[in-house]
């Protein structure tokens, strides 16, 4: 069920049944409607001939009361009295309009007449029969199609004995004449009267007249044929017997015509007659054709309808369907997310947990670290100053003794190399100082190149005398986020190395005695990159773990203390970059890294 083949079937079948029934109701009611207006029809034709028929019915007793036909009843064979009677009849027969009016003795012998005739062959019969009217035709030559005569017939008679009659002739042609004229006008009505006989005396079609209705049999046509009562016998109209009993019937046509029509009777009882109407039903049939074609087309229009509702009702199912499972998919896709977002949730707990577990780990490792470095510093502290304390002492007493001795000059010179000594340790607890003082946030803008050019002014005696080329590649727009003091010190320190290193070696040939400042952006410029490089004999690969150790030096007794790059390096980490070495080809590379607080890029700015 739903499937759209069983709806086209369904269409299929709606159509047939509409072709069937729009053909069966449109015939029925056409069929009705066309008996209707024939019998009415029929009406007209029968009161038209029973009028024309009963005009001069009047007639024949009329002329029975004349005193010329009585006179002739009385002697028949009186010349006078016949020759009198048929003047009277031939002017009554021209006042009348009739066709032939005449008196004929009780053997059907003709005794005056409207005009000299032969009276028709069944005027003895019907005097016999004491008929009042009969018809007949004229018998004309075979072939031809005679007309055909209505008979008024009147008894005479003299004591209850039949002596005569009058006869009074109507010739029904121009009747006929009117009907064929009819027929022929009308194509679809054909109108015929039968006698009592069966034949067709009167027709609107002329190749139908004296046709034989319902007649199948053979010897009876010839019956007819031979009793010469018609011209010719005509051909046979199969009319069903009993077609009073009905309305209406199909009757078929005779060849040529040979279609199917609708017959219709009326009675004619005082006359005998049978008045016929045969219509066409090709009108009929055209409709219930059309009405066919429109039955099947309302039949597909409505199997349509239902193959539409129904896949539009399939649609709406599918529709509802996919929005369920789009629904569903919804659902499933939102409890996804859900469950990512916990799972995520839980990720980020724990990396938050980490992060404090690790910044916990860091701050006990720095701990370390500055518990490592107040080792080192204290050994080196001790060394340094347990050195000149010991100096001290012995130099004390050597002067206690030489007092005692009044070597005073002498006392003086160790007074002199006390106070050096002395001086020597103060500078070892100002470098301390310096290390120890507390961190201070470099959150001002300090131009690099300025410090640079400060830092170098303060080691200019020393550059000058090593004809040292000093190479600045810092420009001038670039700003740094520092402490210009701090970042100085550092600078002073690097320089001060890089010179040292330097001076310890004596000038050779092809190595130009050289130290580099230069600073290169870093991530997009947001940081730079201080390289302060010499061409010294650098320092030893093994040496150079060792470079930050604090009072670690190579540098002659009493030239370095070895404080310079640890305090460097804290300072710069307190700038938030790192410091670092390497060694290249001829010198070292000391390098440091700094938040950028404005570049503004300025061409051939370095000096
Ligand atoms: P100091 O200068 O008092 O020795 P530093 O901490 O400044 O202390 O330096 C430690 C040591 O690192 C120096 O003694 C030297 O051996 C080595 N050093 C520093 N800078 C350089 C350099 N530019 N070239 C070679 N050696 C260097």
């Amino acid at each position: 069920m739903g499937r759209p083949s069983f709806y086209l079937y369904l269409t299929g079948v709606l159509m047939l049944l509409g072709l069937v029934l729009g053909h069966r109701l449109s015939e029925r009611a056409s069929l009705d409607q066309l008996s209707a207006l024939v019998t009415e029809r029929l009406e007209l034709y029968a009161s038209n001939l029973q009028t024309e028929l009963g005009r001069h019915a009047y007639l024949p007793s009329l002329l029975a009361i004349d005193d010329g036909v009585a006179r002739l009843m009385e002697h028949p064979d009186d010349e006078t009295a016949r020759r009198a009677a048929s003047l009277m009849l031939a002017r009554v027969n021209v006042r009348a309009g009739t066709t032939q009016i005449f008196v004929a003795d009780a053997q059907g012998r003709v005794l005056a007449a409207s005009e000299p005739l032969t009276p028709p062959l069944r005027l003895q019969q019907a005097i016999e029969q004491d008929r009042h009217h009969f018809f007949a035709s004229d018998t004309g030559q075979a072939g031809v199609a005679g007309s055909t005569n209505f008979f008024l017939l009147h008894p005479l008679r003299r004591n209850q004995k039949l002596q005569g009659v009058i006869v009074v002739k109507l010739n029904l042609a121009p009747l006929e004449a009117t009907w064929v004229d009819l027929g022929l006008r009308s194509q679809g009505e054909r109108i015929l009267v039968a006698d009592d006989q069966g034949v067709v005396i009167m027709s609107s079609v002329e190749d139908w007249k004296y046709a034989v209705l319902s007649r199948a049999d053979v010897a009876e046509r010839d019956r007819l044929h031979a009793s010469a009562r018609y011209p010719r016998v005509g051909p046979d109209l199969h009319l069903p017997g009993a077609l009073e009993a009905y309305n209406s019937l199909l009757v078929r046509a005779p060849a040529p015509a040979s279609t199917t029509l609708l017959a219709q009777e009326r009675q004619l009882l005082p006359l005998g007659l049978r008045l016929l109407a045969l219509s066409d039903l090709s009108e009929v049939r055209r409709q219930a054709r059309l009405a066919a074609w429109s039955g099947a087309a309302f039949g597909a229009a409505i199997g349509m309808l239902l193959l539409y509702l129904a896949s539009r009702r399939r649609a709406l199912r599918q529709l509802f369907h996919a929005k369920a499972q789009l629904q569903d998919a919804h659902a499933q896709l939102e409890r996804t997310v859900d469950d990512r977002t916990a799972e995520l949730r839980q990720i980020n707990e724990e990396l938050v947990d980490q992060i404090a577990q690790r910044e916990q780990a860091e701050g006990e490792l720095l701990q370390t670290s500055k518990l490592a470095v107040l080792g080192q510093m204290s050994a080196g502290l001790s060394h340094e100053v347990n050195q000149p304390l010991t100096a001290l002492r012995a130099l004390a007493r050597n002067s206690q003794r030489l007092l005692e001795a009044g070597r005073t000059q002498a006392v003086a010179d160790n007074l002199q190399t006390m106070d050096e000594m002395v001086e020597r340790m103060g500078t070892i607890t100002r470098q301390l100082k310096s290390f120890a003082r507390k961190a201070e946030r470099a959150s001002t803008a300090v131009s690099l190149l300025a410090s640079v050019n400060n830092a170098r002014l303060l080691l200019e005696h020393r550059t000058r005398a090593l004809d040292l080329r000093f190479e600045v590649e810092v420009p001038a727009g670039l700003r740094v986020s520092a402490e210009s003091n701090r970042l100085e010190q550092v600078l002073v320190n690097l320089f001060a190395n890089a010179i040292d290193a330097i001076a310890s070696e004596p000038p050779h040939d092809g190595v130009e005695r050289r130290l580099r400042i230069a600073a290169l952006p870093l991530e997009d410029g947001q940081r730079v990159l201080v390289q302060v490089q010499d061409s010294g004999p650098g320092l030893s690969e093994a040496l150079l773990p060792r470079l930050f150790e604090p009072f670690f030096t190579t540098k002659p007794a009493g030239e370095g203390l070895g404080l310079g790059l640890v305090i460097s390096s804290k300072i710069v980490h307190e700038f938030g970059g790192t410091l670092r070495a390497h060694r290249l080809d001829h010198g070292m590379s000391f390098e440091f890294d700094l938040a950028v607080d404005t570049w503004q890029a300025e061409e051939g700015q370095y000096v």
